[in-house]
């Protein structure tokens, strides 16, 4: 067998999912779209339905998904319904809803539910994406109550620059929001990540970490909760082939590296198709037989190659950790020029093999 694969480690899911806890005494709801940022929903899930106030998920495919694998648990659709027809199944299996837009809120005012919905109402503090106008949320939040087709109501909205440590847009956002929600006494949601992890003064009766759950930091620089996750997903594969190059020999696609000195390289079964990052550069790092070392020269789709050449007792059939608890996906994100959420996302083909269940 190909051995490619991705190992999730699901106590350390746990363990990052108290941190949260710990770090802000908050409810949280476990962020688990995208297929868990490509852990696998079903299987998140349950390894922390006990723990969990409930799971935030983009849509309802993701939401039917997780009941239909026997997920009681509450379960938030992130951008509430896209087309009317879905709030009878949102009321059969009790999902929350976001209502982000107005259009929403004509829909569910013109709506016949047998049950009254428990919503989160989301405004735009200055995200500029989605969310109602601050001028037009305490209305909104009065119509929503006038239809009487809410159980209850969370107040929400979502930052854009929490990651940037001292940015002061994130306090900017918190103001609006809460001048905006004056008078209200209904229950709030604003911390994501990167709000969990460094804005602790941001009041937030419910947090919805995503990313730090599978033990990735949003951040680009060190960080003091990001020093205390621990990474959920391993991406690993083997030397599948081994190479010496001669000084001047170039490899790979485009020959788009050559060889300054006589070099030992490896083949690893690896490539974009699996996810790796093709935009990954020469000296991105990877993991060899426990020891440091670097990518060379061109991902192609299913092979990549690293240098065995400073790599004690390495050669066919080492294990290499792409990322891991070793070298972290935020790492191999910032030399590909993206985030670790996308490199998770994108994994495909591979099996996930789980521990700590
Ligand atoms: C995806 C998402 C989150 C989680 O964000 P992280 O940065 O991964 O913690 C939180 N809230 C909303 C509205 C989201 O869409």
């Amino acid at each position: 067998m190909r051995p490619a694969r991705a190992l999730i480690d699901l106590s350390a899911l746990r363990h990052n999912y108290q941190l949260v806890r710990e770090t802000t005494g908050a409810k949280a709801l476990a962020v688990i779209k995208a297929d868990a940022y490509g852990h696998g929903a079903v299987r998140v899930a349950q390894a922390l339905e006990t723990d969990a106030d409930g799971f935030a998920v983009a849509c309802i495919e993701e939401a039917l998904e997780l009941r239909q694998s026997g997920i009681g648990a509450p379960i938030l659709l992130l951008e509430g319904f896209f087309d009317a027809d879905e709030l009878a199944l949102i009321v059969e299996h009790d999902f929350w809803c976001v209502v982000h837009s107005l259009w929403q809120l004509d829909a569910i005012e013109k709506s016949s539910l047998g049950k009254p919905l428990n919503i989160w109402l989301k405004m735009d503090s200055g995200m500029h994406r989605v969310g109602i106008h601050p001028s037009e949320y305490q209305a909104a939040y009065q119509r929503l109550l006038g239809t009487g087709k809410a159980a209850k109501v969370v107040l929400m909205s979502h930052f854009s620059r929490a990651d940037e440590p001292g940015n002061v847009r994130t306090e900017e956002q918190v103001a609006i929001f809460q001048a905006a929600r004056q008078g209200v006494a209904a229950e709030i949601s604003l911390r994501n990540s990167p709000a969990v992890m460094a804005w602790p003064d941001v009041p937030s009766d419910w947090v919805r970490p995503g990313i730090m759950l599978y033990g990735a930091t949003p951040f680009d620089q060190p960080q003091s909760v990001a020093d205390r996750l621990q990474p959920v997903m391993t991406l690993e594969s083997k030397v599948i082939c081994v190479r010496e190059l001669l000084a001047g020999e170039p490899m790979g696609y485009g020959g788009a590296f050559v060889a300054d000195r006589n070099m030992r390289i490896g083949v690893v079964a690896m490539g974009y198709a699996d996810g790796y990052p093709r935009q990954a550069p020469t000296g991105t790092p990877v993991m060899i037989e426990g020891q440091r070392s670097r990518l060379l020269g061109r991902v192609s789709m299913d092979m990549l190659c690293v240098d065995l050449t400073p790599v004690q007792g390495a050669g066919l059939g080492s294990c290499v950790e792409l990322w891991g608890k070793n070298v972290l996906a935020s790492e191999v994100a910032a030399s590909a020029g993206t985030i670790p959420y996308q490199i998770f996302c994108n994994l495909k083909r591979l099996p996930r093999l789980y521990s700590g269940g």
